[in-house]
């Protein structure tokens, strides 16, 4: 089969690899659909590292995928053949103390997809999970959305982390693929006020028509105090999506006594810091943010009752062979890219 492979800094290569067979009784065997490029992917791809994690080449890529189970194992019970799948790319022990708590996502034997030394990469023709990382989606559902369907999983699961009242004020610093998916989580779950800041006006543009209520870019204006004359007593909640110094900083002067901060960017640097007396004097409260947990079910039936449009916030389509150039995009941010898809076998 065909798979894409990093093989260097900002390098990558379509390569023929061995398809993949059912090992595991609980495997399935799916047909690749489409593949969004994510920003984590991303990193991998221009710096060769996520924190300790480092890759080694040549690597694996692509983790936000969908496609059609073609082959099932023999322990399977849920999936059929033919059935189309959104993928959480979490593959868990399920004996370990986080996963008999509920607690999947900080599985302490886990494997992601194309996480170096974790597992394949999705963007691959073919691709073998364990049937509970699969979620059939329904006939009414596209497959691009399917794919989808795991950013979007990640906001709900800050938005429902964040225990945000109806009426809440709240800041998502970054408004990119998670950031616009926290907001398009907020909107459905709760009546509330969204300030959406980005250094790009094309994203806060999209982040108006996702339902923001007030945009502004911090190349232009100073968005602490723009926000702060509209809420003097400061917002409840801030989702910190842009992974900067400068954005940890912005959340906990935004940030009312008693807000949380959620921490949902990922750093490139491998320390961060913060106002240590403004956080004390405010009891802030800061909330990392890892991936998402059981959030896939209620993604996946927002998103097919209509309740979210997940369409709008997919800019770009490429073919397999050029998943290069999509990497690219989304790298350098050309071209107004918010969430680019990959299509590999639709
Ligand atoms: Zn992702
Ligand atoms: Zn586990």
């Amino acid at each position: 089969m065909k798979a894409a492979f990093l093989t260097g800094i900002r390098e990558m290569e379509i390569r023929e690899t061995p398809a993949p067979n059912i090992s595991d009784p609980h495997g399935v065997l799916l047909r690749v659909g489409v593949v969004g490029v994510c920003g984590s992917d991303v990193h991998y791809y221009t710096t060769g590292r996520i924190g300790s994690l480092v890759v080694h080449y040549p690597e694996w890529t692509g983790h936000e995928c969908a496609g059609r189970v073609v082959a099932i194992g023999a322990q399977v019970t849920k999936l059929k053949v033919g059935q189309r799948v959104a993928v959480d790319p979490l593959i868990t022990c399920g004996h370990c103390d986080q996963c008999l708590s509920g607690r999947e996502h900080t599985c302490r034997n886990q494997g992601f997809l194309a996480c170096p030394g974790q597992g394949p990469g999705a963007l691959a023709e073919y691709l073998v999970m364990p049937e509970r990382s699969c979620y059939a989606i329904p006939e009414s559902m596209t497959t691009v959305q399917a794919a989808a369907v795991e950013p979007l999983s990640i906001g709900i699961y800050a938005q429902r982390l964040a225990e945000m009242r109806p009426g809440a004020k709240m800041a998502i610093l970054g408004s990119g693929p998670i950031g616009l998916c926290v907001l398009l989580a907020s909107r459905a779950a709760c009546d509330c006020t969204v300030y959406a800041t980005d250094l790009l006006d094309g994203r806060l543009a999209m982040a108006r028509r996702c339902g923001a209520n007030w945009v502004g870019n911090p190349k232009q204006i100073d968005v602490v105090r723009a926000i702060l004359e509209l809420e003097p007593l400061g917002v409840d909640c801030v989702f910190e999506c842009a992974g900067q110094q400068e954005t940890l900083d912005q959340a906990i002067e935004l940030l009312k006594p008693g807000g949380s901060v959620l921490m949902i960017g990922i750093p490139e640097v491998d320390r961060v810091s913060f106002s240590i007396h403004t956080m004390r004097r405010k009891e802030i409260q800061v909330q990392s943010v890892r991936r998402q947990n059981h959030c896939m079910a209620p993604a996946i039936d927002l998103v097919s009752k209509g309740v979210i449009n997940l369409d709008q916030i997919v800019t770009h389509h490429f073919p397999l062979a050029e998943t290069k150039q999509a990497f690219d995009l989304v790298a350098d941010y050309q071209d107004g890219v918010v969430k680019a898809i990959v299509h590999v076998s639709e």
